[in-house]
C-alpha cells in the first residue's frame, strides 16, 4: 500500500497521557480456555479506572461478536483474530489507554507478532501467562465448553484437540493454583 501515507497528528502520546492518566500500554493475557484471564483482566481494568486510569478490556470473546464476528478457529483465523485484536490494542495504547486483552492467543508464532508490532510503534507490551494445569481448567468449566469439547460437539478446542504453545518469556506468569485473583490484580498493576 505504497499509495497510502501516515498522516501523523498533532497531539503527542506524552499529551494524550497527560488526558488520560497515564501512558498507553497493552496487557496481553495469555493462556488455556478457564485459566483465569478475563476474570483477572476485569478486575485490573476496575483497578485502574478506579485510581483514575484511562483502561479497556479488549476482550477476545466479545470481540469474536462484532470485529472478528466472520472468524472461527482454523489456525488461520485464529491468526487473525489475534492481528486484529493486536492492532487494535496498538490504536488504544497509541490513544493513551491501558488495554487488557485477554484472548487464548494459543501459537507463539501469532503472539510473537502482536509484540513485534507494538514495539515497531514503540508501544508497550506486558504478555501475561496465566498458567493453570488443564485439568484445573476442565474442572473450573466456567462456560461447559470442556464438557462440550470432550463431548466432540466442539472441535478443535485449545487443549483438547488444538495445541497450546506456552510463552518462553513473558513479563509475568501467573500460577493461578498458588495465586489469589487480588495477588495476580497486584502482580499486573505492577507491571505499569
Ligand atoms: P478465561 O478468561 O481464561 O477463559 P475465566 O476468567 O473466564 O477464564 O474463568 C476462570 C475461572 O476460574 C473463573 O470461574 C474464576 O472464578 C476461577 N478461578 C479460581 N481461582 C482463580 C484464580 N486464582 N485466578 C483466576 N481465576 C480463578
Amino acid at each position: 500500500m505504497s499509495e497510502v501515507v501516515w498522516q501523523a497528528g498533532a497531539v503527542s502520546r506524552s499529551t494524550r497521557g497527560s488526558v488520560t492518566g497515564g501512558r498507553g500500554a497493552t496487557v496481553w493475557f495469555t493462556g488455556l480456555s478457564g485459566s483465569g484471564k478475563s476474570t483477572i483482566a476485569t478486575r485490573v481494568e476496575e483497578a485502574l479506572i478506579g485510581m483514575g486510569r484511562a483502561a479497556y478490556l479488549l476482550d477476545g470473546d466479545n470481540i469474536r461478536h462484532g470485529l472478528n464476528a466472520d472468524l472461527g478457529f482454523s489456525a488461520e483465523d485464529r491468526a487473525e483474530n489475534v492481528r486484529r485484536i493486536g492492532e487494535v490494542a496498538i490504536l488504544f495504547a497509541d490513544a493513551g489507554l491501558v488495554s487488557l486483552v485477554p484472548v487464548i492467543s494459543p501459537y507463539r508464532v501469532d503472539r510473537q507478532m502482536v509484540r513485534q508490532r507494538h514495539e515497531e510503534a514503540g508501544l508497550a507490551i506486558y504478555q501475561v501467562y496465566v498458567n493453570t494445569p488443564l485439568e484445573v481448567c476442565e474442572r473450573r468449566d466456567p462456560k461447559g465448553l470442556y464438557a462440550k469439547a470432550r463431548a466432540g460437539e466442539i472441535t478443535g478446542f485449545t487443549g483438547v484437540d488444538d495445541p497450546y504453545e506456552p510463552p518462553g518469556s513473558p513479563e509475568l506468569e501467573i500460577r493461578t493454583v498458588e495465586t489469589t485473583v487480588d495477588e495476580a490484580v497486584a502482580a499486573v498493576l505492577s507491571l505499569l
